[in-house]
């Protein structure tokens, strides 16, 4: 006999650890379907990885930036419009460049000289199947310098870690950016201006989370840092600072796994070898660097380094991401030395670029302040981030495999625990992992299963 929720007794007690984009998905559709559901948040603000700045005339992001980062962002698109929020969608020149601080070329000019073989996919399962990581595959397959620099610097800013860390199975988004810059440049003639589209919302990327926060008023307790997680015979505990503890009937985890080392799963609230996986999943280290400059500089979309890309917004704002090893994690100091080094660099490409910065500051853990003339962000010194977002490391790909439960596809990493633990997050999705879409995706599908959960 199936029971509906208003004929239980009461109404089990859902409890979402996280305010992100993922966790506040999840308990807004919840709340949505009638679930007593309540959100714990470590930071004093929500959204997570998203996080709007003000900076000179524009608004900025120093974490999740375009939606469209993802292969469809359906989910993200259907809560903006139920939210009532609005897109801006922008067309962008698409023109990379790639500055090696003595040369410059264009991208486009070095896809030009190649010809996509009908077997690349297949030569790259091939060397897939037999090498450690990534890396090694591309030192197989592309031979040319040029195309093997920056096909190992575009992913290394796209997955945030270096390819010698990344599964060889990340041969499909190799294959992707291969492809994808290989058909604009060889459709230059036709298409002499190629574009891209970037996706954000009016008012920042924060409108998001802050109005879900709304929506779930009075729901969403701030500053509260799970420490510890304890089972018990009816329900579980969750251990709080301040020893603040919270019984609930279900959790939903929709915090990263790099912060799990932290938390005490008492009891196998999380079964040994599925912590450990969940632990292992590794991290990018991209960080990012806002400044201010004179007058906007369109000419080439990115300027592409070894361990950065700059572009520019439509307000004049230099944009520095960062990535890979020790170049995601910086304090101010080593900001400072980055800013200057990428300046110099910079110049090289536009040789007139004014910036006057007095001081770099490191951005506040609050939605939308105002920064005069720079901001800075390192997300792998973030004690509720340790990184910036989920890849697939070496090893990684059998465990993250998918399983089906009640209709619900999962990665095979973070099915629920017993019905009662269940995970949401970025690295969870079935979408494209470390994305705003991903976190979504996660979140929605985890609202669906645990409402047929409690249904059953
Ligand atoms: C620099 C950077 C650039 C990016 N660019 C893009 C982009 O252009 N496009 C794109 O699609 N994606 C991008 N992303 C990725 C995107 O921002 C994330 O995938 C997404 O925001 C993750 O959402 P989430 O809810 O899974 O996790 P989070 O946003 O991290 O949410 C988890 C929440 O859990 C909280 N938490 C952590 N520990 C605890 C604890 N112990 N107790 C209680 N709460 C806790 C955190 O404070 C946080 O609020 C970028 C990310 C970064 C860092």
């Amino acid at each position: 006999m199936t029971i509906s929720l208003s004929d239980k007794p009461y109404a089990p007690k859902i409890v979402v650890v996280g305010a992100g984009l993922a966790g506040l998905t999840a308990a807004y559709r919840l709340q949505e379907k009638g679930h007593d559901v309540h959100v714990y948040e470590a930071r004093q603000r929500p959204g997570g990885r998203v996080l709007t700045v003000q900076i000179g005339e524009s608004l900025e992001e120093l974490g999740g930036k375009n939606f469209n980062d993802s292969h469809s962002p359906e989910n993200s698109l259907k809560l903006i419009s139920d939210l009532r929020l609005d897109i801006l969608q922008k067309e962008k020149p698409f023109s990379p460049i790639y500055a090696t601080g003595s040369s410059l070329e264009s991208f486009l000019d070095i896809f030009k000289r190649f010809q996509e073989t009908e077997t690349l996919w297949t030569t790259l399962e091939k060397f897939a199947a037999s090498s450690q990581n990534l890396q090694q595959v591309i030192d197989s397959v592309f031979k040319d310098p040029d195309l093997h620099f920056i096909l190992s610097s575009t992913l290394r800013g796209y997955e945030g870690s270096d390819p010698l860390r990344l599964d060889p199975s990340t041969i499909d988004t190799l294959y992707e950016l291969f492809t994808r810059f290989l058909e604009i440049a060889q459709n230059l003639d036709e298409n002499p201006f190629p574009t891209f589209q970037w996706m954000t919302l009016k008012g920042g990327n924060a409108q998001l989370p802050l109005t879900l926060a709304n929506r779930l008023i009075n729901k969403v307790h701030y500053e509260e840092v799970l420490t510890a997680v304890q089972r018990n015979p009816q329900n579980m505990t969750l251990i709080f600072n301040h020893y603040h503890e919270v019984k609930a009937d279900i959790i939903l985890l929709a915090i990263p796994c790099s912060i799990m080392e932290a938390i005490d799963f008492r009891d196998e609230t999380i079964p040994a070898e599925q912590l450990i996986r969940m632990k292992s999943l590794q991290y990018g280290t991209n960080g990012k660097i806002l400044v201010s400059s004179e007058f906007p500089l369109n000419k080439y979309s990115f300027v592409i380094h070894p361990d950065t890309v700059n572009w520019f917004n439509d307000e004049g704002q230099i944009i520095t991401f960062y990535y890979g090893g020790n170049a995601g994690i910086f304090e101010k100091k080593q900001a400072t030395f980055l800013l200057d080094r990428d300046l110099r660099n910079l110049k090289t490409v536009y040789p007139t670029l004014q910036v006057s910065i007095d001081e770099i500051h490191s951005s506040q853990d609050r939605q939308l302040v105002s920064y005069d003339r720079s901001v800075f962000k390192s997300w792998a010194l973030d004690p509720y981030a340790k990184g910036s977002y989920s890849n697939r490391g070496v090893g990684t790909a059998t465990w993250l495999s998918e399983i089906t439960l009640r209709g619900e596809k999962i990665r095979k990493a973070f099915r629920p625990v017993q019905d009662k633990l269940f995970f949401a997050g970025e690295h969870t999705t079935l979408d494209t992992l470390g994305t705003l879409e991903g976190a979504v995706e996660s979140g929605e599908r985890m609202a669906r299963l645990i409402h047929k959960t409690l249904n059953m």
